[in-house]
């Protein structure tokens, strides 16, 4: 299964792509995971992009296209992936075509407000990438990751201007993109507002 999660920023892409790779046994490939990590070990790539993902603006298309292109051929990537945060313009969509062919795009719905909410109270653990919410999904210790035992983090990226320009980057960049694939046919819209586990169930019943 060859599967792109759309959406705005906070709408709980990544944690139900955490939980849907295990449905399909297909990889989660996020490109927001990747930059981090490479920005965490310092690479080459990670000191271009960390000023850019702090003001939550987009890194180069050509940047990006890159990455994920030697991504997908991994062997992992062969038989089936959930891409979640590419593509997010026009130009990648486009690329992305001359990559694969996709089987579907699920669509993440949110109201404005709510994303807001849960951007704002998302918490990390930076070693392990592993998200919380202070109200929705709290740790069992406040402010401590459940298993490594290290202290939680706000992503530069969630802070409110970050916040309110990833928004509108959204608005402008991104979400052409649901017209774009609802004319190909390949658009799924799942209401985004439920828990975790009820937008994973209703995903999988529309994907069947
Ligand atoms: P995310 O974790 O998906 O919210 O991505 C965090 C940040 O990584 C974004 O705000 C961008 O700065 C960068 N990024 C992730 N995916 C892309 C993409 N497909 N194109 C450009 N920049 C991206």
């Amino acid at each position: 299964m060859k599967l792109v999660f759309l959406g705005p920023p906070g709408a709980g892409k990544g944690t139900i792509a955490v939980k849907a790779k295990d449905v399909y046994s297909i990889p989660h490939i996020s490109t927001g995971d990747l930059f981090r990590e490479n920005i965490r070990k310092e690479t080459e790539l990670g000191k271009k992009v960390k000023a850019i993902l702090a003001s939550g603006d987009l890194v180069p298309d050509e940047v990006t296209i890159a990455m994920v292109d030697n991504r997908l051929k991994e062997d992992d990537a062969s038989a089936g992936f959930i891409l979640d945060g590419f593509p997010r313009t026009i130009a990648q969509a486009d690329a992305l075509m001359e990559m694969t062919a996709l089987d579907r795009v699920v669509n993440f719905v949110l109201d404005k407000e709510e994303i807001v909410k849960r951007l704002s109270g998302r918490r990390v653990c930076k070693s392990t990438g592993r998200t919380y919410h202070i109200i929705y999904n709290p740790p069992k210790v406040e402010g401590i990751d459940d298993e490594t035992g290290e202290p939680l983090i706000q992503r530069d990226d969630d802070k409110e201007e970050a916040i309110r320009n990833r928004l509108e980057v959204y608005e402008a960049s991104t979400a052409p993109l649901i017209d774009y694939y609802r004319q190909k046919g390949l658009l799924v819209d799942i209401d985004a507002s439920k828990s975790p586990d009820e937008v994973l169930s209703s995903m999988v019943e529309a994907l069947r």
